[in-house]
């Protein structure tokens, strides 16, 4: 596990951190089981504010492990481009918005606590079961979290975007401190990516009604 994890975080930190320069497409979808669908924006170098920002190392990694090792439908960016690629955008375009995102991200430094999980606009009621389920996981795996701090809100984001765009409660942000991130460490492997599969298990056995709740309360 750990030498893929190194492999796949190779393909992204390539370049100087700006992903593969010849990858033909900005971001990549790969089909999985279930509604759940992984996302990695930022596992290279991205475009905010016209200026070029860092990338949140290894979430491009994870992401790319739970697609191609554990079956989940993902979709990371590929390569740094100088202009704005919103996933939310890409999302949108290719028709996946009958899914549920949980939007991988990375806290720059070590806080107090190993993990930010955002709701974006929608209040955490609305994710009630994912966030009862999560609470869990994260008493088994003993990571400490914390739910809608206003850094990590999700609101700007992909969490925040695709509520505006389809008012379903579908989209978690889910921002890891960098220990939790480091392909070299055991915590990603003993923590990190356990932790989200079985949160991605949790809501693909529940989920299609998670989904299509959340449609039929979009009118
Ligand atoms: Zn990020």
């Amino acid at each position: 596990m750990k030498k893929l994890l190194k492999e796949y975080e190779s393909y992204f930190a390539q370049n100087g951190g700006k992903g593969c320069p010849t990858a033909k497409v900005v971001y990549t979808h790969t089909k999985g089981k279930g509604v759940v669908c992984f996302c990695a924006p930022h596992a290279v170098h991205s475009f905010v504010h016209k200026q070029e920002k860092n990338r949140d190392v290894g979430t491009g990694a994870i992401v790319q492990y739970l697609g191609k090792q554990a079956g989940f439908a993902a979709i990371v960016r590929n390569k740094f481009v100088p202009r704005k690629e919103m996933i939310s955008d890409f999302i949108l375009a290719q028709k996946l918005e009958d899914s549920f995102f949980l939007d991988i991200h990375g806290m720059k430094v070590h806080k107090n606590f190993d993990l930010a999980i955002g709701t974006g606009y929608l209040g955490r009621q609305k994710y009630a079961d994912v966030l009862k389920k999560a609470g869990e996981l994260c008493r088994k795996y003993k990571i400490k979290y914390r739910v809608n701090l206003p850094k990590y809100s999700g609101k700007i984001g992909l969490t925040g975007r695709l509520q505006k765009a389809t008012g379903r409660p579908q989209v978690l942000q889910l921002e890891f401190s960098p220990s939790f991130r480091d392909v070299e460490g055991a915590v990603i492997r003993e923590k990190t990516i356990p932790f989200l599969i079985e949160l991605g298990e949790f809501i693909n056995n529940k989920g299609g009604k998670h989904v299509q709740n959340a449609t039929k309360n979009h009118k």
